[in-house]
């Protein structure tokens, strides 16, 4: 008999492949994708994937067993592996990481399986939130405790999620019992057999029995069998109802369906039974596309021809969804899947509604929202997908940016919308890859086009189509010719002078307001920050209570009376006096979206306001009702952070108010200029969709500010233009590539000892391409100090080779004894 080993993939931050030898009682079991228990480093048990099986007997001499098979099939697909890969390479992190990243967590740990902190944990808590950080300090007391004692400890029932996390983040193992959890849950249903499946052929079956003496029960049986399957779906003649449901009906009997069974008129089977919502409500037939509409759809698939990535610069409000959708209709028909990303949840619950009218339970939503078992079943349903026969499988994938790293097995096409959208970039933990980017590779596997679609293109997306590597398609027209919105700046500096500022609140754009709400009209208002004052002050000493952890001043949030840090969740309650100097002349300065809501409820009494931002969005659905509220004028005002600028489309806004323009444009970043214009336009562009015109108000300190300007004529081209020559002449991206790297250590001589160490290694190959070391804006975060470095690249075919001496460096840095313990994080294209 032969001997097999496998090379697999583990899901450690570790560069090498790792191989087992194959007993031989599991020959002809294992394949590619497949999943397999293999000891690691000690007594660890692993979950790994098999990448490779062959018959190569490995250097070393002791080569270990692999303990069983998870799986009887692929789990991953080989398209999904090769973009893993790229990711690692591109991203310069591991194929662990990115696969620990991509598999849910029910895919690797059981509620039995014992969690504990990571032997290897540095006590680093920068990454973790609130709750993670109550799983981490109760297991520091602990040896090991299964994930359901965890969950019950701390009552958080969703621990599932928070265990995945910390896991994902190297804090927390799984310890020694990986088992494969997944059970799809069966039901037992009653379906029509031919002949008797269609209308007629059901009447005519019906009338006999009916007619026959003796069998009336059995039309009986027959007849609720039907108002079931008509109350499941209205669209098709009959489809399966569930055995337990008919039993419940008084006008079924249980004898009377055994005969219907045995006379093979009905037929009993078991059927895995989804976890997910079922949306089998009857199907809008195909979009009808305004004439401009029509002509940039044209355009496209004319781009498509040379371009595998065409942007589609669209105004907001011009309906480029319609033209997605049409798209979509297309490559499904030819039996394709179609990914559809979305920079932010907020965002799912509206589109994906749009996406259900025409294309059912076809549409597949995927995000970071969802639990565990949920996302093994899309997982399931994804890798099974693109078999048009097949409704139960997922051809049209709807989310956020991990929704790429599904198992794929034939996209047709890649949508990315709102493609400039900074969200798209995973900051932490590695994978830190930007989502644009990686869908645009996602689709060159496949052989398939990527749709990048914006009112406000990226610099970077642009600029390829400046250089040829993407087409370009415009469409410059509102939907119904709708007018884009009429925009004002308001000077705060004058209007304060003149006492015409109400708290945070110009009289223009208060008198804009009451217009708009006594025409029964909405309005959204946006202000960069949550809480309620910004920061408590004290008048004596000027101090301001800081985080801890963190170099930070603490955020007030009225509701709860806390002071907040928003980086690490860090919360005191509000100090009766200064806490440096104990005097009591203390005050709230600064403004948030929390006092935006309270003031307003000054100004407009009668007025329904609600407010979207993390801290009432926690819960799964509470975008969804606030956006559900909205959309039908429950509430007249909405209050919120960035949440509120993108992608939302609602027919009865007239105003948008930006409370605070300045915090945005005046942010130390160099993309700061080009996400201000990016911002301030998306928000404006939610004003005067369908009939009603919309106004904007900008408020402003800085109203000649340039961004301000290009804002007010809509012209991307002078903002581009402008841009572009800026990060030329400091070559910046997309003219280089980027790479940061940051040292974080607990003490601040390590870390600046560790940044001039790491200085003197990246000069010698970076020469004058290194900036740094240089704290960053907040120079500590949850107890670590920071160092920064960042790396310009030429975008040349030097690239890829710049990239690995960049990973040997950092490679030769981490293992420097004296810095064992400095944290170095490498961040491509940040
Ligand atoms: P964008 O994403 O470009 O900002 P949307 O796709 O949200 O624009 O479209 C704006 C509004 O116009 C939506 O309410 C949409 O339903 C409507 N709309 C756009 N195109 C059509 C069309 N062809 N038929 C009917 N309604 C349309
Ligand atoms: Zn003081
Ligand atoms: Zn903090």
């Amino acid at each position: 008999m032969e001997t097999y080993f496998v090379d697999v993939i583990l899901p450690l931050p570790i560069e090498t492949r790792f191989t087992y030898r194959v007993p031989q009682a599991l020959n002809g079991h294992v394949a590619f994708g497949m999943r397999v228990i293999v000891p690691f480093g000690g007594s660890k048990l692993y979950a790994a994937v098999v990448e490779c099986v062959h018959e190569r007997p490995p250097k070393q001499v002791t080569v270990k067993y692999i303990l069983d098979v998870i799986d009887d099939r692929p789990v991953v697909s080989e398209a999904q592996f090769r973009l893993w890969q790229w990711m690692a390479d591109y991203y310069l992190c591991t194929i662990g990481e990115v696969m620990a990243a991509a598999l849910p967590s029910a895919l690797r740990l059981a509620s039995e399986t014992k969690v504990k902190i990571h032997p290897e944990f540095d006590g680093d808590i920068s990454a973790l939130t609130p709750y993670e950080l109550s799983v981490v300090e109760l297991l520091l007391h602990r040896e090991t405790m299964n994930v359901e004692a965890v969950s019950k400890t701390l009552q958080i029932a969703k621990v599932m999620p928070i265990i995945k996390s910390l896991v994902d983040k190297r804090a927390v193992i799984t310890d020694e019992e990986i088992r494969n959890p997944y059970k799809a849950k069966k039901e037992t249903v009653i379906r029509l057999l031919p002949p008797y499946d269609n209308e007629s052929a059901f009447m005519d079956l019906l009338d006999r029995l009916n007619a026959k003496p003796g069998t009336s029960s059995q039309a009986d049986t027959l007849l609720a069998f039907m108002m079931h399957t008509r109350a499941n779906n209205a669209y098709h003649f009959s489809s399966p109802v569930a055995k337990s449901v008919l039993l419940k009906d008084d006008n079924v009997s249980q004898s009377s369906l055994q005969t219907l069974i045995k006379k093979r008129i009905l037929h009993s089977e078991e059927r895995v039974i989804s976890r997910l919502v079922d949306y089998s409500a009857g199907l809008m037939p195909t979009v009808r596309l305004s004439e401009p509409q029509e002509r940039a759809y044209l355009e496209i698939k004319r781009s498509f021809e040379q371009y595998p990535v065409t942007l589609l610069h669209g105004v907001t409000g011009s309906g480029k969804t319609e033209i997605y959708i049409k798209l979509i209709d297309e490559v499904l028909r030819q039996g394709k899947q179609v990914l559809y990303l979305l920079p932010e949840i907020a965002l799912t619950s509206q589109i994906v509604n749009r996406l259900r009218k025409y294309f059912g339970d076809r549409v597949g939503v995927y995000h970071s929202r969802f639990n565990e078992y949920e996302r093994v079943e899309i997982w399931d349903r994804v890798l099974n997908g693109g078999d048009a026969e097949d409704t139960s499988k997922y051809q049209l994938v709807l989310g956020a940016r991990s929704a790429l790293l599904l198992p794929y097995k034939k996209l047709g096409l890649v949508i990315v919308d709102e493609e400039h959208d900074g969200s798209y970039k995973q900051m932490d933990p590695a994978p830190r890859y930007h989502a644009r980017d990686a869908a645009v590779m996602l689709a060159q596997i496949h052989g398939a086009k990527t749709l990048l679609g914006t009112a406000t293109p990226s610099l970077e997306s642009y600029f390829n189509v400046q250089i040829r590597k993407f087409g370009l398609v415009e469409l410059m027209q509102r939907y119904a010719d709708s007018k884009l919105p009429d925009i004002y700046t308001v000077n705060m500096n004058a209007a304060t002078k003149r006492h015409e500022v109400q708290g945070l609140f110009s009289h223009f754009l208060i008198e804009q307001m009451s217009r708009a709400l006594e025409n029964h009209e909405q309005v959204i208002l946006f202000q960069n920050r949550r809480g309620y004052a910004v920061r408590m002050i004290c008048h004596t000493c000027e101090s301001m209570p800081k985080c801890q952890y963190c170099d930070v001043t603490l955020t007030y949030h009225k509701k709860t009376n806390l002071l907040k840090c928003h980086y690490c969740g860090y919360a005191i309650e509000v100090p009766k006096e200064c806490p440096t100097c104990h005097s009591t002349d203390i005050e709230m300065k600064g403004f948030g979206t929390e006092q935006v809501e309270d003031t307003l409820s000054g100004i407009f009494p009668d007025a329904r306001i609600a407010r979207m931002d993390t801290d009432t969005t926690r819960s799964k659905n509470a975008y969804q009702q606030i956006i559900t509220d909205f959309e039908q004028h429950k509430t007249d005002i909405l209050v919120g952070t960035q949440m509120v600028t993108k992608g939302l489309d609602f027919d009865r806004v007239s105003v948008v108010g930006i409370l605070n323009a300045d915090a945005l444009i005046s942010f130390p970043d160099f993309r700061a200029f080009e996400r201000a214009f990016q911002l301030l336009s998306q928000v404006s562009g939610r004003a005067g969709r369908k009939e009603i015109p919309g106004k904007v108000v900008i408020q402003t300190f800085q109203p000649s500010h340039p961004a301000l300007k290009f804002v007010e004529s809509n012209d991307f081209m002078a903002m581009y233009t402008s841009q572009i020559e800026e990060r030329k002449n400091f070559r910046l991206p997309p003219i280089t590539r980027m790479v940061k790297v940051t040292l974080k250590h607990p003490e601040e001589t390590v870390v600046l000892a560790a940044a001039q160490q790491l200085q003197g290694m990246l000069r010698t190959v970076f020469e004058g391409h290194v900036m740094g070391p240089a704290a960053p804006l907040v120079s500590r975060i949850q107890n670590f100090y920071l160092q920064d470095f960042w790396i310009k690249m030429n975008r040349d075919h030097s690239l890829v080779a710049r990239k690995q001496q960049l990973r040997e460096l950092v490679r030769q840095f981490r293992q420097l004894p004296q810095f064992k313990k400095v944290r170095c994080v490498v961040n491509v294209d940040v």
